[in-house]
């Protein structure tokens, strides 16, 4: 893939997915999707969402809007171009970005991002809520990951597992950026890409957080959406813990020949000393009992599995 070839701006679908808002002016949710070109489900699901309300005339109380990440990416079903672009968001690049929007395909889909995200009025609401959309390459891939500033309420009423210490661990996030514009962050897996029940977890999460932000009056889904949801599933059926903690990250380079091994899924309990990976150096073990999550069965991506306890 050269940058020549990349579609131009007018085959690509617009930064603003949906934009709409209503009395009370107090909460403002605001949501990306795809700052990973490849994880689809996200806007699939915001589509359907914007949709589904405008449709059924349902108001909005406060303001809900969802943008599209990386858009070249997304265009060519690939996670990034160039850099991840949701590990290019350093204070340092973000007070110059000017300067650095000439440096890659990311950098400039960051500028364009910033552009909208500070035209935002963000100091008009109480309360500003920022949710990040993802899908995994690896099985079993629906949890919430916790910020600092993320509310727990509103994560446990997604029902899924909630992930901590994770956001911390790695630097250049959308998320850490919002927190500083006094943002509670937080994200949200919804499976593996290509399955279609990530696209109806992220509705319903999506859902689920409008009503707990008490941004919609009890509206319910069609019943075919949430049948078709496993998002409930891994903490009551598989008896997944509802709180993990990330103690472990495995950071690669290219270079590394970075190979999960076959067949891991997200929550599978690894014994201390298990095999998990191997790279150029030989085989990478487990140093402690703990659950894994995010197994890196693509190319692309600098990190290739996290221990959590
Ligand atoms: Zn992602």
């Amino acid at each position: 893939m050269t940058l020549e070839s990349l579609p131009s701006n007018e085959e690509i679908p617009a930064r603003i997915i949906g934009d709409v808002a209503g009395e009370p002016q107090q909460t403002l949710l605001l949501i990306t999707a795809c700052l990973h070109g490849n994880e689809i489900a996200g806007l699939k699901a915001l589509r359907y969402i914007f949709e589904y309300l405008e449709s059924n005339q349902i108001p909005i109380k406060g303001r809900l809007i969802a943008l599209l990440g990386n858009r070249k990416a997304y265009m060519i079903n690939e996670r990034g171009i160039q850099y991840d672009l949701n590990r290019i968001w350093h204070l340092e690049t973000i007070h110059n970005i000017e300067k650095h929007k000439k440096d890659s395909p990311e950098h400039q889909e960051l500028a364009e991002l910033l552009q909208v995200i500070h035209a935002i009025p963000h100091q008009k609401y109480q309360r500003r809520v920022f949710l990040d959309l993802h899908t995994t390459s690896g099985a079993n891939g629906v949890f919430a990951i916790a910020t600092d500033t993320s509310d727990v309420r509103v994560l446990q009423g997604l029902g899924a597992p909630i992930i901590t210490g994770l956001a911390g661990k790695l630097k250049g996030m959308a998320m850490k950026y919002l927190d500083t514009l006094d943002y509670e962050s937080f994200a949200f897996e919804g499976g593996l890409h290509q399955d279609p029940e990530a696209f109806y977890n992220i509705i319903l999460a999506v859902w689920r957080t409008l009503e707990h932000l008490d941004m919609i009056e009890t509206h319910v889904l069609p019943q075919n959406i949430v049948e078709k949801a496993g998002i409930d599933k891994l903490v009551s059926e598989c008896a997944v813990p509802k709180f993990l903690d990330v103690h472990y990250v495995h950071h690669i380079k290219p270079k590394d020949n970075f190979a999960m091994k076959p067949g891991f899924r997200n929550f599978d309990f690894v014994r201390k000393g298990e095999l998990l990976a191997t790279d150029r150096k030989g085989g990478i073990f487990a140093h402690k009992d703990s659950f894994l999550l995010m197994p890196l069965y693509q190319k692309q991506g600098e990190d290739g599995f996290f221990l959590t306890e």
